[in-house]
């Protein structure tokens, strides 16, 4: 799976319970399977049909509900349709929505949220990005930025960039050759 989540502690009493969304919404790269689509082996509603032979990233993988208590149970996937995760070391905080709910990270307590660690990251230049399957919306404090369909290649990177009234966060999917890449995000 996509996260780096992995094996981060668990915040004591909380559990998947029955969830399997990131079954859907997370893709598994040893299995081809895509964001966005149900995983092949999973009882949705019940868990993993292969649980001792799953693949090593689902192995490995906590969402940041299951991992972070600063989330309260408003951020419980099963509910909210959406699957945050915590990637590159912590620089991108993701909230996979469920393609089939596609508005649901536009919904409060779950924008607004959004928003502030919006604000949190510009400083420290990390991001956040909501992804519908594979289509990547970059928030920023002051507005979002709907990249389309990420290329399986593409990377997202946020530039600033000077314009005649000061300086402008652009973000942006590259290449990885891209020199820019090494500069993310
Ligand atoms: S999305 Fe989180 S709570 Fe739901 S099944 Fe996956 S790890 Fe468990
Ligand atoms: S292999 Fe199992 S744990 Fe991994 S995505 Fe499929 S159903 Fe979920």
């Amino acid at each position: 799976m996509a996260s780096n989540v992995a094996l981060d502690p668990l915040v004591p009493g909380r559990g998947c319970d029955g969830c399997t969304l990131c079954c859907k919404l997370i893709g598994v790269i040893e299995l081809d399977k895509p964001m966005g689509v149900w995983c092949e082996h999973c009882d949705v509603g019940t868990g993993c049909r292969i649980y001792e032979t799953r693949p090593r990233s689902c192995e490995v993988f906590n969402c940041a509900f299951l991992t972070l208590d600063i989330l309260t149970e408003a951020w419980r996937p099963s509910k909210c349709k959406i699957v945050l995760t915590v990637e590159l070391g912590g620089k991108r905080m993701v909230a996979h929505v469920d393609p089939s709910r596609p508005n649901a990270w536009k919904a409060e307590p779950y924008y607004g949220q959004l928003k502030r660690w919006a604000r949190l990251a510009v400083p420290k230049r990390h991001q956040v990005v909501v992804c519908i399957g594979r289509r990547a919306i970059v928030i920023l404090p002051d507005k979002d930025v709907d990249l389309g369909v990420m290329g399986d290649d593409e990377e997202i990177v946020t530039r600033e960039i000077e314009t005649p009234i000061g300086f402008e966060l652009r973000p942006m999917k590259i290449k990885p050759n891209d020199p820019r890449a090494a500069k993310r995000p």
